[in-house]
């Protein structure tokens, strides 16, 4: 079952409650989408974009993240921005880092038409977002942040109700996770949109805490 949603003004989130990621939709000029998911949640974004073309973002190389961009790139044009860490193990099609062969696909492979750093910006309409390095799930995974608007897009670093990105995987690495948890904790939040699960539209701040405490005390770990 997937779920679509309006959470603030022309800020959309196709949240997934199966294998595939969150994607959230900006219907800004041109459009920003950041995650593709698979292919049942790129139907759904494509739907919202109506023929339009879209920038794509990708918070990690994860496969369930960008496996549905093959199906959206023939339906629209993209033009594609991810770290240069993860975005060069889509570029080289790198099985280790994108997973793919456990979704059943032998080769992926995404071109990547601008690679972003710590502080970068990407700009969607009315907002406004800062790229924040948040490396530990993956080696280039990165969260988008926009502080006017107090949003958060966590992609697999942190979720709702405690939880963070696994860190076996890899690239993957404990220590790191750990110190990306704590600065986004640090961050002022209201709207916290992670990469799996439910969204949170009132105190994203707590969450991404009460994920903070969870893995000081038991390093727990889910996606
Ligand atoms: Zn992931």
């Amino acid at each position: 079952m997937i779920r679509v949603a309006e959470v603030l003004p022309k800020l959309y989130a196709v949240v997934s409650y199966g294998l595939s990621s969150n994607s959230y939709v900006i219907m800004s000029e041109p459009p920003v989408i950041v995650d593709t998911g698979l292919s049942e949640v790129t139907n759904r974004i494509t739907e919202l974009l109506a023929g339009k073309e879209a920038v794509v973002v990708f918070t990690h190389a994860h496969f369930d993240h960008t496996g549905g961009f093959k199906l959206l790139s023939k339906r629209i044009e993209c033009y594609t921005v991810a770290s240069r860490e993860d975005g060069e193990a889509l570029v080289k099609g790198d099985e280790s880092r994108i997973l793919h062969r456990f979704f059943g696909i032998r080769e992926y492979r995404i071109n990547i038409d601008r690679f972003v750093k710590e502080g970068s910006v990407i700009e969607a309409g009315s907002y406004r977002f800062t790229v924040l390095e948040t490396p530990g799930h993956t080696p280039g995974s990165i969260c988008l942040y926009d502080r006017e608007h107090r949003i958060l897009i966590s992609g697999d670093t942190v979720f709702t109700g405690g939880g963070v990105g696994r860190v076996d995987f890899p690239g993957g690495s404990f220590s790191r996770l750990l110190a990306s948890v704590r600065r986004l904790a640090s961050l002022d939040v209201r709207v916290l949109l992670p990469g799996h699960g439910s969204i949170e539209t009132r105190d994203g701040g707590s969450e991404i805490k009460l994920a903070l405490m969870m893995v000081e005390r038991i390093g727990a770990s889910f996606f």
